[in-house]
């Protein structure tokens, strides 16, 4: 009988019947388990705090005849203060439905969910903007999955120009002279702040990419910019990322976002 002993993230839950949940785990070396878990919504079930949504644990799966099944269940890490938080909830549904996303091509492993992980307790203890942490961990993560925006020299000619703009199709930075030549596409103006940040963020190690600021207008510039990156290489607009903005557009996240 198959038996995996590891750590994971728990990345969605379906009840099923009664008290019984199918979860998907985002385990480090495995990528993503489906793993039925037997009266995890009982109140007095072992399984009930380590089967939850965002909770990372140590993990005890058998594969049984079509699943796997959850056969222990310890919490390592339950992340409460997202939990308490509908704006940090949203992003972190986020943050979990992007990674989903590209996980299923086959990409990741453990330094995705190592992203995740610390984005995750980044939004849970610490006071920065969930903004920029989106902004962090979107980067990021392309990066990890080998589409690093080119933020060294114009993609197109090779130019080192020193104003640049940023253009998501071609793939990052872009000279005035080759813009000109396509001018249909979506530029972006890249301000010296926000350049420094991407490049902060996709050439640091992965202990330091969260310690650096930005002032509001530099955020805004990065936000456009990011999301417009994910957008193109992605194509696939998220329901979470949906509802906050039609959260912050009714105004009940100021100001937070
Ligand atoms: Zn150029």
């Amino acid at each position: 009988m198959a038996l995996i002993k590891t750590q994971a993230l728990v990345i969605k839950e379906i009840g099923v019947g009664e008290a019984d949940k199918i979860i998907t785990l985002f385990t480090p070396k495995n990528g993503k388990i489906q793993a039925s878990a037997q009266g995890a919504r009982r109140p007095k079930s072992r399984l009930i705090a380590a089967c939850q949504f965002l909770c990372y644990g140590d993990f005890v799966l058998y594969k049984g005849k079509e699943i796997y099944r959850v056969s222990q269940a310890e919490v390592v890490e339950s992340f409460y203060n997202i939990r308490n938080s509908i704006e940090k909830l949203s992003y972190a549904t986020y943050f979990v439905e992007l990674t989903s996303e590209v996980i299923e091509e086959n990409y990741g492993g453990s330094q995705l969910l190592k992203l995740l992980l610390n984005t995750l307790h980044m939004l849970s203890v610490s006071d920065k903007k969930p903004k920029l942490l989106k902004i962090i961990f979107e980067l990021r993560l392309m990066s990890i999955i080998g589409y690093a925006p080119n933020l060294v020299a114009c993609t197109n000619c090779g130019s080192p120009e020193s104003k640049m703009y940023f253009n998501s199709t071609v793939g990052g930075l872009i000279c005035l002279k080759c813009m000109a030549g396509m001018k249909s596409r979506n530029n972006f103006t890249i301000s010296e702040g926000a350049l420094y940040a991407m490049r902060f963020i996709l050439y640091s190690e992965m202990n330091k990419i969260f310690s650096f600021e930005v002032s509001e207008k530099v955020q805004e510039e990065l936000d456009a910019i990011t999301q417009d990156f994910i957008l193109t290489h992605i194509g696939k607009e998220f329901r979470s990322l949906k509802f906050l903005k039609n959260m912050a557009n009714a105004g009940e996240l100021y100001p937070f976002i």
